[in-house]
Order: structure tokens, then C-alpha cells, then sequence
């Protein structure tokens, strides 16, 4: 499977994390996080730092402030950086899960065309974890994540009593801004942002295998596996 992008939707509370972590060890694909890429990017940087794209200069401490003060960054710096790791990537014949990018049709339009032209239509697959708007609600309020490095543990039947991260084995902590009224919110945004891209991918025929989010991990993780093949 050289050379194939999954692309990884999904609710959140749906368990994108854990399901990309799990793919990654199983096929050995690398685990795409956009938010992982930034922070690594803006390690180190020092006044009069920056990038250009597209002929216009990007301050990368101008970008820092920005993600610092939670305001969005730049889009078309975001889009650069992306691309030019993915092509490494494929360029090592690396398989990648992308988890959680494309968020919007907008990234989704840079996005897609890029990765067809590199990888082909036909090596490029999304699973769409899909979990009801109730179980997402009771999965977010009751979860928790690691010290270590903010594994998120979603809340079920399997992760009720788990004091430490199944990852790294670091003390698990249940986040306190998970407030229901949040969660709606960003569930709403979620749903407002996702059904547009999933339109755009259907357009741009790929394949899209919807994969039911309830059951435990290990279930889910089978079903992606099946889907996969
Ligand atoms: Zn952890």
C-alpha cells in the first residue's frame, strides 16, 4: 500500500486519534497532525523569521502571536507547509494518515487536487467515523487525556477506569473545558464545516467508507481495516 493517503473524518468524541494512532503502528503509515506541523514549525524562532508563499512574506512570530492569542493562522502558510511535507512523504514512498486536515472546504480545495496529482485518485481513501450527536456529548464530557503529550481518551465502556495512557503510559487527567454547551458548539461547527466537504469529495470521486463510531476501539478499528482492503 505504498504511496496511499487516508484521509480521517470524523465527530469529535468519534476517536480520530486513537483510530490514527492505531492505523499508523498497523501499516506503518505516517500520522499526518496539523497541529503537531505548526508547533514543530514555530519551535525556535526568533524576530525577523519568515516565509514567503505565493511572492507575500508570512512573519513567523506575527504567525505565533496569532495561534498564541487562538486566533486562526494564515490559511495559505497552513496549505504551504502541507503540501511541501506530504511531498517528502510521498517522495520516501511513505503511506500518511491525515487526521483531521482537510477541516474545511477551502483546505479541501487546495488540498485534494494536490494530492491527486502526487498519489493518484485512486490511492487516495476517506473514513468518515461517524457517532450520533447524544453519544458525542456524553463522550466528550466524560474524557480525558495524558500528561504526557495530550493523548485524547474518549469515554467507553473499555477507557472508564483507565488512570494511565495506554500510550505512554503517562497520569490521564478529565478536562475540565469540556463544558456540554462547548461541545454543542463545536459539534454544530463541525457538522457545518463536514457536509460541504463531504460533498466536494464525492465530486471529486473519492473513495469515502462511512465507518460506525459507537462500538469499542478495537471494533471500529477492524471495520476501518475492512474498509481499507
Ligand atoms: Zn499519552
Amino acid at each position: 500500500m505504498n504511496n496511499k493517503i487516508i484521509i480521517l473524518l470524523g465527530a469529535p468524541g468519534a476517536g480520530k486519534g486513537t483510530q490514527a494512532e492505531l492505523l499508523s503502528e498497523e501499516l506503518g503509515f505516517y500520522h499526518f497532525e496539523t497541529s503537531k506541523m505548526i508547533r514543530k514549525k514555530l519551535t525556535d524562532i526568533k524576530e525577523g523569521d519568515f516565509e514567503i508563499v505565493d511572492g507575500k512574506k508570512y512573519s513567523l512570530l506575527e504567525e505565533k502571536n496569532k495561534k498564541d492569542s487562538g486566533i486562526l493562522m494564515s490559511p495559505p502558510l497552513i496549505n504551504f507547509w502541507t503540501k511541501e511535507k506530504i511531498k517528502k512523504l510521498i517522495k520516501e514512498e511513505q503511506g500518511i494518515i491525515m487526521n483531521g486536515s482537510p477541516r474545511t472546504l477551502y483546505e479541501g480545495e487546495e488540498l485534494i487536487p494536490f494530492l491527486k496529482n502526487i498519489c493518484g485518485t485512486n490511492n487516495i481513501q476517506v473514513i468518515l467515523i461517524d457517532l450520533n450527536e447524544k453519544e458525542s456529548l456524553l463522550r466528550n464530557s466524560h474524557r480525558k487525556t495524558c500528561e504526557l503529550v495530550h493523548h485524547t481518551i474518549i469515554y467507553d465502556k473499555e477507557t472508564e477506569k483507565l488512570t494511565k495512557c495506554p500510550f505512554d503510559g503517562s497520569k490521564l487527567v478529565i478536562r475540565k473545558d469540556d463544558d456540554p454547551k462547548v461541545i454543542k458548539v463545536r459539534l454544530k461547527q463541525y457538522k457545518d464545516r463536514t457536509s460541504p466537504l463531504i460533498e466536494f469529495f464525492k465530486e471529486e470521486e473519492l473513495k469515502i467508507s462511512k465507518i460506525n463510531g459507537s462500538p469499542a476501539p478495537a471494533v471500529v478499528f477492524e471495520s476501518i481495516l475492512k474498509a481499507l482492503k
